[in-house]
């Protein structure tokens, strides 16, 4: 599958990187296919994340993605969903390689800057969840 799905998220909106980072995508081979500026409620964030649920920072995450504004995008490219978790780099922005959008904007490893879908089947239901109702994508 060549499609993915990402969400700039509160902490990188609120710093004023949503231009850099959909620059840092584009530049990468990434065709942005469908986008939204939107705010998550507590109970999209909860479902969003129901898979971590079992967590100690469950509480916390859906907490934090429902603070600020988020940017959702359904990205396009060969090898979309790897491709981009090597772009994003890792969870932690302190053990994230040099040049990632997670090293170069994130803060925290709860605060880190972006998400990207870690399987092909995940990208589906991810883009769903925002874009379900949209017959263009
Ligand atoms: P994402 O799913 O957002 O792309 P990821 O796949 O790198 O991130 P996951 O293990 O799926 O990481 O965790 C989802 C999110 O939960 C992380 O992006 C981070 O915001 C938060 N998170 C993960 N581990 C921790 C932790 N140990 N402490 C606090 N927050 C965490
Ligand atoms: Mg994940």
């Amino acid at each position: 599958m060549n499609r993915t799905f990402t969400m700039i998220k509160p902490d990188a909106v609120g710093n004023g990187h949503i231009g850099a980072i959909l620059e840092k995508i584009n530049a990468s081979g990434f065709n942005i296919v469908a986008m939204k500026l939107t705010k998550l409620s507590k109970s999209d964030a909860e479902k969003f994340y129901q898979v971590h649920s079992e967590r100690s920072f469950y509480g916390d995450l859906v907490n934090y993605m429902t603070e600020g504004p988020i940017v959702a995008a359904i990205l396009q490219k060969t090898n979309a969903v790897d491709d981009f978790r090597v772009l994003i780099g890792a969870t932690n922005p302190a053990e994230a390689a040099e040049g990632t959008i997670r090293k170069l904007f994130a803060t925290s490893i709860s605060a880190n800057a972006v998400h990207g879908s870690d399987s092909d089947e995940n990208a589906k239901i991810e883009s769903n969840f925002f874009f379900k109702n949209d017959e263009r994508f």
